[in-house]
């Protein structure tokens, strides 16, 4: 069910953002509160806390984790808009699949999504 809402989505963008296409795009769900984001399309200062001491433990947000941005992945950011509107723990939060709207190909999560979600 969130991986076909994501699926969607990525649908979209394919075909909307036809020029300029994120790398990722990705989607968490809360009962029935569903978020989906495209990779890097996030400000530092809006991550909340709980994420915020998470993705630490890797470095500083924006900076570099072997391939990834701290904090900047489709998974991440979908996580982080659904803890915006309800403040529980991001380990609470269902995150699904990353798919690549360029191929529509499902993405392998990164090492910091893989412990996190
Ligand atoms: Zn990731």
């Amino acid at each position: 069910m969130l991986d076909r809402k994501i699926r969607n989505y990525a649908l979209r963008v394919h075909y909307k953002q036809r020029k300029k296409r994120p790398a990722f795009v990705s989607g968490a769900q809360y009962g029935h509160i569903f978020k989906c984001a495209k990779s890097g399309d996030i400000e530092v200062k809006d991550f909340v806390q709980n994420l915020i001491v998470a993705l630490q433990v890797y470095g500083n947000i924006g900076t570099k984790y072997r391939n990834s941005s701290i904090g900047y992945c489709a998974e991440t950011i979908s996580c982080n808009r659904v803890l915006q509107v309800l403040p529980i723990n991001y380990s609470n939060v269902n995150v699904g699949v990353a798919i690549r709207p360029r191929t529509m190909q499902i993405g392998k999560r990164c090492v910091i999504c893989n412990s996190l979600f």
